[in-house]
C-alpha cells in the first residue's frame, strides 16, 4: 500500500518507518524541512532505539515532501500524526490537526477517483475526528466522507524508548471506523502484525486512548502517594508493590514509585480529559488529584536534598534530563522543575544525559553540562532524575545521592543516600 504520514515526530517517524519495513511505500510530510533532510540522509529525526537501522534498511521505500497535496496524490491512505499540544487552559490545541485536515481536503478535491482513506493517529478527544476533521475535509474537498473517501481514528500506544518493539509487538491495535470500507482497510493494514485488533466506532477509539493514559497516570500517582507514605515509615514501596501485585486482580506494571511522570502524553492528555469533562459540567476529582500529586513529587526530592545539604552556592550534579530513559524527549521531564527549584535555591548545576542535553540546553542555556556521567561525580551532591542504564554502573562511593528512580547501586554505595519513596 502507499501511505502518506503527516508529521515526522515520535509517532509519525516510527509509524512510517515500521510500515516501510512491512513492505509499504511511505511518503513523509512535515513542515520542518530539517526533519525531512534527516530522513533523506538516512537518519531518524528523533532518537529511538533501532529506528536508524530500520530507516537505512528501507530507504528505497521512503520519500519526503513538505507538500501535503503532493503526498496525498501519490498515496492511498493518509495518517495524521501531528502534535496536539496543551493550551494554557489545559484543553487540546487542534491547530496542527486543522491545518493538516485543510491541506488534505484541498488535495482530495483534485485527486482522481481512487478512494482515499484519512486516518487520525494523533491523540484527539472524542468527537474530534467526526466533528472537526471530517467537516474540514468535506468542505475543502467538496466530497462526502465514507462515500467518496474513508475516515477513521487509529490512536497510537507506543512507548518512547521502546517504540519500534511496541509497533511490531503491540498489546493491541485500536481501530475506530464508522463505515465498513475504512474498517476493512485498517484491519488489512495491521493484519500481518498478528496483534489483537479492537475495532469500534471512531468516538470510542478516541476515548480509549485518553482513558488508557489517564489510568496509567493514575497508577503512577497512586504509587507515588503510597511511596511517600512508605518513605516516612521507613518502608520500601517497591517491596510493598511486589507483595500487592501478587494478587491476580492487580497488574504489576507501573508501580514504580518515584519522582513522577513527564513526557508529551500523560500530563497533556490528563489535563485535556479534565478540561473535556469540565466543559460538560463533570468534575474529575481523581484526575485532578493525579496531576497535583505528580506536580508535588519533584519538590519532595529537593526537600530530601535539603536534609543533608545547604543548597545555596553548592554544585549539584543532575543525572538524567530526558523524561525517561532511551529517548531524547524532554517534554515535561521531571528534570525541568528540579533544575528550576535548585536554581531558585541558589545552586550551581552540572547536568548530564546521554541523549537529551541538546534539547535541555534550549531550555536552560546557562547551567553547565558534563561530557560524561563520571564528570558529574565531581559535585557536592547527585540527584538521579532518569534511570538511564549507564547510571547503574557509576561509582557512587563517598557521594551524597538523592534518588528519584531507584538506582540500587547508588543505594548500596553512596555515603548518604535518600530514595524518594523507599
Ligand atoms: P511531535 O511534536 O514529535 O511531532 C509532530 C510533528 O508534526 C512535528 O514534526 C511537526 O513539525 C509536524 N507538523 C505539525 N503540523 C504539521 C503540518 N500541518 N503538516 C505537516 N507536519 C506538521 O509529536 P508526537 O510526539 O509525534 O505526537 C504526535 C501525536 O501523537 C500527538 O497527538 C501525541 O499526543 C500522540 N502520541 C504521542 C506519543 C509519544 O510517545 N510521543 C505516543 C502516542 C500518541
Amino acid at each position: 500500500m502507499k501511505l502518506s504520514i503527516i508529521g515526522t515526530g515520535y509517532v509519525g517517524s516510527v509509524t512510517g518507518i515500521c510500515f516501510a519495513d512491512m513492505g509499504h511505500q511511505i511518503c513523509f510530510v512535515d513542515v520542518d524541512q530539517i526533519k525531512l533532510d534527516a530522513i533523506n540522509s538516512g537518519k531518524s529525526p528523533i532518537y529511538e532505539p533501532d529506528l536508524d537501522n530500520l530507516l537505512m534498511k528501507n530507504r528505497t521505500k521512503i520519500t519526503t515532501t513538505t507538500d501535503i497535496p503532493e503526498a496525498v496524490n501519490q498515496t492511498d491512505l493518509t495518517m495524521i500524526c501531528v502534535g496536539t499540544p496543551q493550551k494554557t487552559d489545559g484543553s487540546s490545541d487542534l491547530r496542527f490537526i486543522n491545518d493538516a485536515a485543510y491541506s488534505i481536503g484541498k488535495a482530495l478535491a483534485d485527486k482522481d477517483k481512487k478512494y482515499h482513506t484519512v486516518i487520525v493517529k494523533s491523540t484527539v478527544l472524542p468527537g474530534t475526528t467526526s466533528n472537526v476533521v471530517k467537516p474540514v475535509l468535506e468542505r475543502e474537498s467538496g466530497k462526502e466522507a465514507t462515500v467518496d473517501f474513508g475516515i477513521g481514528a487509529n490512536p497510537e500506544f507506543l512507548k518512547e524508548g521502546n517504540a519500534v518493539k511496541d509497533f511490531f509487538h503491540t498489546d493491541r491495535i485500536v481501530i475506530g471506523a464508522n463505515d465498513p470500507k475504512t474498517k476493512k482497510t485498517l484491519e488489512g493494514l495491521y493484519k500481518p502484525l498478528h496483534a489483537p485488533i479492537f475495532t469500534t466506532n471512531i468516538k470510542t477509539a478516541e476515548m480509549i486512548k485518553y482513558v488508557s493514559n489517564a489510568f496509567l497516570a493514575t497508577k503512577i500517582s497512586f504509587s507515588n502517594e503510597i511511596g511517600n507514605l512508605c518513605k516516612v515509615n521507613d518502608i520500601d514501596s517497591y517491596e510493598v508493590f511486589r507483595g500487592v501485585s501478587l494478587d491476580c486482580r492487580i497488574n504489576p506494571h507501573f508501580f514504580r514509585s518515584g519522582i513522577g511522570f513527564g513526557g508529551s502524553c500523560f500530563p497533556k492528555d490528563v489535563h485535556a480529559l479534565i478540561a473535556f469533562a469540565e466543559s460538560q459540567g463533570i468534575d474529575t476529582k481523581i484526575l485532578k488529584a493525579v496531576i497535583r500529586t505528580n506536580d508535588d513529587q519533584p519538590q519532595k526530592l529537593i526537600a530530601l536534598l535539603k536534609k543533608h545539604l545547604d543548597i545555596r552556592g553548592k554544585k549539584i550534579g543532575i543525572l538524567g534530563l530526558s523524561f525517561k530513559p532511551d529517548t531524547d524527549d524532554i517534554r515535561e521531564s521531571r528534570a525541568i522543575p528540579v533544575v528550576q527549584a535548585l536554581l531558585e535555591e541558589g545552586a550551581q548545576i552540572l547536568a548530564y544525559d546521554p541523549m537529551a542535553m541538546p534539547g535541555f540546553k534550549t531550555l536552560f542555556p546557562r547551567i553547565s553540562y558534563a561530557k560524561s556521567s563520571k564528570e558529574v561525580l565531581e559535585t557536592d551532591a547527585l540527584m538521579i532524575i532518569t534511570e538511564w542504564k549507564e547510571f547503574f554502573d557509576i561509582d557512587y562511593k563517598g557521594k551524597i545521592v538523592i534518588d528519584g528512580r531507584k538506582v540500587n547501586k547508588a543505594r548500596r554505595e553512596a555515603d548518604i543516600y535518600e530514595g524518594i519513596c523507599w
